[in-house]
């Protein structure tokens, strides 16, 4: 698959590509046109061939050739896949055979023509209505989810189904009816609220029933089928996407069941999403954080809610996204807060949401009532998780401050510090590997130094990309945050060797945020004209910069060895540059 993305990449020209929908003009390396993207009075859209990118310098929309299909024909990413393999002339190996693919649209059919069924039945019922109606779900909702009822009749639908001239022993595959020890068939659902559970592409491929009033179970949803695994779907995604693409940072807001997704975007939280019947998987996690650039769990304040909470954020961590944290006031849902409280209380909880170490800082200050040696214990285990320098002394701060003596904060302070350190050298990590791009930064041009976008516009061109190589995978090296962040993440990517071929090719290893910056860097006509000499000199002056940080650090400590050192090295780089 990944070789086969690649050759995609390497055969398919994007301005080619894009010039079957915006006229084009060349200036410069880039070519440029009128931005489809929002209403462009001049042309502010560039499409760069170098690293096979597209971006609106006034918008922000930016992307490779995938996105481009994606987001212009609005399909998912397996079908611009599909549309992008047939304009390169490459065969995909994994594409379902005709057989497989006419099962699958047996089986979509079968489900359709149940939701067909369930939809008619909701119409005649007039509990099912009632009950809609005190939940305050009024019609436009209940078309726009296309929910749906089973009747407590029994076999209803199974005899719906034989009319239709459909295998029930299919049927029974997807969940839809069960075989009695006679050889009968009866319905899987009875006396059931009916929500159909799509998947991201649109495909109905399982149901969620919510028994009316107080039986039990409360819910029953498919389990897996032949169309439906349920470790991989997340309820609401199709409907959820196109907002979340559109937002920046593209924000997903995770919820516990589908009355929780549908009161969120009644209430205009549009990003929300809900894993049904299980726990968050980690194909839930590559789901949304293909999808998305920030997760916003949004769970019940209860026991189980917030234990659901800390679950979610350890199978959400391994994924570059940024994780908040929003808790319901302690006995609301989504659901029951937009009836009582109106929509704006659930747009103020996704906004109020934190950090995870927040959240879990909050937890650790409730569960101790005695703020002695096993809080402050427990303090430090949380702060060690905190992805920054700046997050971690913030919550030094807080918690020093209100939960000290005057007289000790000083002291505390520093061994708080020194036992984060400590402990997150003992486990490997330094704050700087940890560094995710938190959506505030914004990763643009300016907010690096020159010498910095230097580097990184010279990415392209393989001779001096092998220059840059070290340097770029050093981040101590680099100023700015930003730099500091490529600098992580090349590093981490690119481990020893430079990477080799067109960058076209691999650039989409990096991020992104990432992706998007060398499109600045390399677009920048400051650093159009690069040669050897100003690469080198770039990481010169980015040397002698760090030798100076060194120094003024070191200066602060009084380890004199290290000093004569670093003088001599600045001695020296003064020397060589005299000379030249
Ligand atoms: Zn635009």
């Amino acid at each position: 698959m990944a070789g086969e993305i690649e050759e995609i990449r390497a055969r398919i020209n994007i301005v080619d590509l894009v010039s079957q929908r915006v006229q084009l003009k060349k200036t410069g390396k880039n070519y440029q046109g009128l931005c489809p993207f929002h209403d462009d009075k001049r042309p502010s859209f560039t499409v760069n061939p170098v690293v096979g990118r597209y971006r609106c310098w006034s918008c922000g929309e930016t992307g490779d050739i995938f996105n481009w299909v994606m987001k212009t024909q609005n399909v998912p990413f397996a079908e611009a896949l599909q549309l992008l393999a047939a304009q390169a002339g490459v065969e995909l190996t994994n594409r379902p055979n005709p057989q497989e693919r006419s099962e699958r649209a047996l089986h979509l059919e079968i489900m359709e023509e149940a939701l067909k069924f369930f939809r008619e039945q909701l119409s005649k019922s007039s509990t099912a209505q009632d009950y809609l109606t005190r939940r305050g779900i009024d019609e436009s909702t209940i078309a726009e989810w296309e929910l749906g009822y089973a009747p407590d009749v029994g076999e209803a639908l199974a005899v719906h189904l034989r009319k239709k001239a459909y295998a029930l022993s299919v049927c029974r595959s997807l969940f839809l009816v069960e075989e009695d020890a006679s050889g009968g068939y009866y319905d899987k659902f009875r006396g059931r609220l009916m929500f159909p559970i799509r998947d991201e592409r649109g495909d109905l491929v399982a149901f969620g029933g919510r028994v009316l009033g107080d039986g039990v179970p409360k819910y029953i949803n498919s389990s897996d089928t032949p169309v439906y695994r349920k470790s991989r779907v997340l309820y609401g995604l199709n409907r959820a996407l196109g907002h979340i693409s559109r937002m920046k940072p593209r924000q997903a807001v995770l919820c516990e069941g589908y009355l929780d997704v549908i009161a969120c975007h009644r209430a205009g939280v549009k990003g929300a999403v809900a894993s049904l019947g299980t726990a968050l998987s980690e194909d839930h996690a590559k789901l949304l954080a293909r999808w998305s650039d920030e997760v916003v769990i949004l769970y019940d304040a209860d026991a189980a809610g917030q234990k659901a909470a800390e679950r979610a954020i350890e199978v959400l961590r391994p994924e570059k996204v940024q994780l908040r944290v929003a808790l319901m006031p302690p006995g609301e849902d989504p659901d029951t807060l937009l009836r009582s409280q109106g929509p704006v209380a659930i747009e103020n909880a996704v906004k109020g949401a934190t950090l995870p170490t927040e959240f879990k800082l909050d937890q650790v200050i409730a569960s101790h009532a005695e703020k002695g040696q096993a809080f402050w214990a427990a303090v430090v285990d949380v702060i060690a998780q905190a992805s920054h320098i700046a997050e971690m002394e913030r919550h030094i701060e807080r918690v020093v401050s209100q939960y000290s003596g005057v007289e000790d904060q000083l002291y505390l302070r520093e061994s708080i510090r020194k036992q984060v350190l400590t402990r997150r050298r003992s486990t490997k990590q330094s704050m700087q590997e940890e560094y995710r791009p938190v959506p505030a930064i914004q990763f643009t041009v300016s907010a690096l130094q020159p010498a910095e976008a230097t580097l990184i516009a010279c990415l392209p061109t393989r001779h001096l990309r092998v220059i840059a190589h070290e340097a770029l995978s050093l981040p101590e090296l680099f100023l700015s945050e930003v730099g500091r962040a490529f600098s992580g993440e090349y590093a981490r990517i690119f481990e020893d060797n430079p990477p080799e071929g067109e960058i076209s090719v691999w650039l989409s290893r990096l991020s992104e945020p990432m992706q998007d910056l060398v499109d600045q860097c390399v677009s920048d006509p400051r650093f159009s004209q690069l040669d050897e000499r100003f690469v080198k000199d770039s990481v010169g002056k980015l040397e002698k910069e760090l030798q100076k940080r060194r120094l003024q650090f070191i200066k602060k400590g009084a380890d004199s060895d290290r000093l004569k050192q670093i003088e001599q090295t600045l001695r020296k780089l003064k020397g060589e540059r005299d000379s030249n």
